[in-house]
């Protein structure tokens, strides 16, 4: 809103009420530091801002396990076609050292088979013993 300076009788839509020895002005941007701002005009009163900090919870390992398992073997396989990468080893080799079936494994690798748990639980301790989980 425009008006004038109840102090400079400058025009201007940048206006303040303030106090001054008791007294309610309105004012200019320049002269509201003559007094205890009010409140700026023009402006609808503006409603405090409280930040709720929530803590954060903390999830369990046990809770990620069983909501991420899939994910995690995800992670598993992935892990396994580097380790395949790095060593220069073809599927067959891979599945005599993991001592699982070659056409499984192939299928694993793929994403053609979701891992069966005993399948899983070799490739766990096999990259376990090569240091790479
Ligand atoms: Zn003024």
């Amino acid at each position: 809103m425009t008006g004038t300076c109840d102090l400079c009788g400058r025009t201007t839509d940048d206006l303040y009420e303030v106090e001054i020895n008791g007294h309610r002005f309105v004012v200019c941007s320049e002269c509201k530091d003559l007094g205890k701002v009010i409140k700026k005009l023009g402006q609808s009163p503006s409603k405090p801002k409280i930040k709720i900090e929530r803590p954060k919870e903390r999830i369990s390992e046990e809770d990620l396990w069983e909501d991420e398992e899939l994910e995690e073997n995800e992670q598993l396989i992935k892990k396994l076609r580097t380790y395949m990468s790095k060593n220069g080893l073809s599927v067959d080799e891979l599945a005599r050292k993991i001592q699982v079936k070659d056409s499984i494994l192939r299928r694993v690798l793929n994403n053609d088979l979701i891992a069966p748990d005993d399948v899983v639980q070799k490739i766990k301790k096999f990259l376990k013993k090569e240091n790479y989980l």
